[in-house]
């Protein structure tokens, strides 16, 4: 059976952008409604120790840190509920949400707060070291400090790869950058940065055939796709960059989305191109990507919908 009911603030997506937006929301008397999606709790659900969250002095489980958000988002009064989103009309207000293909959500604004996704190699030997915390990652800035004074590998040949690859040489030994073609993706400025890296080792026109080690990384086979033939390189840490997806396969065509599918904003604000909607996180952002920065932009986008419903006399 069909049902549907009028909220003045919806949150989709339940990560740190999503949750902070919720605190916010709730703490302004909008009565959010969360909409915790596919994987509630985002990316750090799948995350170990978190480090770099500030106000965590001893470090934090990725899921311990995501439970702490939603309480205090419950606390306040959000209501979340484990359903997924199938559509959306933005095209008249009240907008329209479906949910779990059937229910219809009315709301007066929307915060949108979906994430985005790593790609991965998808090789078996990947997966499962990742899966146990075992020194796959892809997140430099998260994991790099696990490696401290040791030889790692990052895959990718892009701007995040790049940027990533110069951030590890800081604070590892060495780092190995597979490449799969013969050039670098990213901008002129960071490939003279990773090429002027004294401990950074180009590895050109190698893929990656698999990880090797049983509970941790000790290695990675390679393969040179020109000549076929085969290395294996000694690392503790194996860190991938080969790209993000964002989640907005259900916005396309609903709102402004670049090129590679991220919601555009007005910079400096969280509002998208349809006015009452608003985007924070990862969805929104390719650049920085941290808990603490989606975060971040989950409060925006909460002050944001509060002002803009005020401004219609909703509030
Ligand atoms: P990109 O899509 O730009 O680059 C992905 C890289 O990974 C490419 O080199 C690609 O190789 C490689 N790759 C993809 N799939 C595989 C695979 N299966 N095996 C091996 N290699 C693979 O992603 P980024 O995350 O680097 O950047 C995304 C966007 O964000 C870009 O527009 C970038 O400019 C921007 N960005 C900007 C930053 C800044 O301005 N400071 C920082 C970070 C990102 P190939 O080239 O062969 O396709």
């Amino acid at each position: 059976m069909q049902s549907s009911e009028r909220i003045k603030c919806i949150i989709i997506g339940s990560g740190p952008a999503g949750y902070t937006a919720a605190i916010y929301a709730a703490r302004a008397d909008l009565k959010p409604v969360m909409i915790a999606g596919m994987e509630p709790g985002g990316q750090l659900m799948t995350t170990t120790e978190v480090d770099n969250f500030p106000g965590y002095p001893d470090g934090v489980q990725g899921p311990k840190l995501m439970d702490d958000l939603r309480k205090q988002a419950e606390r306040f009064g959000t209501v979340v509920r484990y359903e997924f989103v199938s559509s959306v009309d933005f095209s008249s207000r009240p907008f329209k949400v479906t949910v779990n293909e059937k229910d219809i959500l009315f709301a007066d604004s929307i915060i949108i707060s979906t994430g985005a996704t790593a790609k991965w190699l998808e090789l078996e030997s990947e997966q499962r070291l990742r899966k146990i915390s075992g020194g796959v990652s892809a997140c430099a800035v998260c994991d790099g400090f696990f490696f401290k004074g040791q030889d790692v590998a990052i895959v990718g040949g892009g701007d995040t790869a790049a940027e990533e690859a110069t951030y590890l040489a800081n604070i590892c030994k060495k780092v190995y950058m597979i490449v799969r073609k013969d050039f670098l993706r990213a901008s002129k400025a960071m490939q003279s940065r990773v090429e002027h890296t004294a401990n950074i080792e180009m590895l050109y026109n190698h893929e990656t055939i698999e990880v090797l080690g049983d509970k941790g990384v000790s290695g990675a086979l390679l393969k040179n796709v020109k000549t076929g033939a085969q290395k294996k390189i000694d690392i503790a840490g194996f860190f991938v960059a080969i790209g993000h997806h964002p989640n907005t396969s259900v916005f396309k065509g609903k709102l402004d989305l670049d090129e590679q599918g991220y919601i555009k904003t007005i910079p400096g604000t969280a509002q998208t191109n349809v006015e009452g909607v608003f985007a924070s996180g990862d969805v929104q952002d390719k650049t920085y990507r941290q808990a603490i920065t989606a975060a971040g932009s989950g409060c925006m986008a909460a002050l944001d919908a509060e002002r803009w419903l005020a401004s219609k006399g909703n509030h």
